[in-house]
């Protein structure tokens, strides 16, 4: 996994974000002017507080914004160094995006296999490709290969997590957004979560992670942005935010453990 979030990263960014503004009609401006980057490769973090627009940043960048009655007031979104500013979601998806939804949102009474084929639909894989595709998946994620014919309704709070996260997989994404994954799980199955996003990353993909858990995202992040108000507040390393004692107090828990790198656990 690559922590380093310099600019030397090879070619454009995954996902640049250029001053940009979105809002909900009468309800207002929800995000205003926000610029950042994420370096292909790495990790990049969104944290803030509940209401903060981090969901809509992310709606702002996959397209779906007006699905939500949302609309982009300002700026410009590229993926890959592609202008995809007023692109459907569909084409985002053809650029290499996924998404990753919060509250998990499989189908439930669809199998496990089915929910995964489901995912695969944007490519419009042919022949064997489909099982291909699975069965990268599944060497990321294992346990839900025990489980292919289970309904995705019985499956634990855990489990479909695991079940949204490879079914945002099956489309092969270059970067993949994945929005509070581990919201109500418990501590357990957060650290298998953060394991998973580990791994996904190492396998290449370059992911923008929305958390309320600052310490899981930071611990695995290059580079993270705090968001608040639809501002961005505060940018920087995760080393860098934890030795902003006002940073560390209000968005970090005092008093709990210091950010630590993975691969600095041991
Ligand atoms: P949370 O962590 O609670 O999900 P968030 O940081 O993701 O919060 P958003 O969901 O992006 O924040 O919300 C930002 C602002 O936009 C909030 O004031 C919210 O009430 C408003 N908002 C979000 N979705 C809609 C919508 N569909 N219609 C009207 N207002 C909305």
């Amino acid at each position: 996994m690559s922590r380093d979030a310099s600019p030397a990263s090879d070619g454009p960014p995954a996902l640049r974000t250029t001053g940009v503004s979105a809002g909900y009609g009468a309800a207002g401006t929800a995000v205003t002017d926000l610029s950042l980057r994420v370096p292909q490769g790495q990790v990049v973090s969104l944290l803030g507080p509940n209401g903060a627009g981090k969901t809509t940043v992310m709606r702002a960048v996959s397209g779906l914004l007006g699905l939500h009655r949302g609309r982009l007031t300002g700026g410009r979104v590229e993926l890959f160094g592609k202008d995809v500013t007023g692109a459907r979601a569909s084409q985002r998806v053809r650029a290499g995006l996924a998404q990753c939804l919060e509250g998990r949102m499989v189908f439930p009474g669809l199998s496990v296999a089915e929910n995964l084929a489901s995912g695969g639909h944007v490519r419009r894989y042919r022949g064997g490709a489909l099982t291909e595709a699975r069965d990268e998946v599944l060497t990321l994620l294992p346990r839900l290969g025990d489980l292919l014919d289970r309904k995705a309704g019985y499956l634990s709070g855990g489990e479909q997590q695991m079940l949204a996260i490879a079914r945002a997989l099956m489309s092969r994404p270059k970067l993949l957004l994945m929005d509070e994954p581990s919201l109500g799980l418990a501590p357990r199955i957060v650290e298998q979560v953060r394991d998973i996003i580990v791994s996904i990353n190492e396998a290449g993909t370059s992911i923008l992670l929305v958390e309320q858990n600052a310490r899981m995202a930071l611990s695995i992040s290059g580079y993270a942005y705090l968001l608040e108000g639809g501002r961005v507040y505060a940018e920087g390393t995760p080393e860098a935010l934890e030795q902003d004692n006002d940073i560390a107090a209000a968005y970090l828990g005092a008093g709990t453990a210091p950010v630590t790198p993975r691969g600095a656990d041991s």
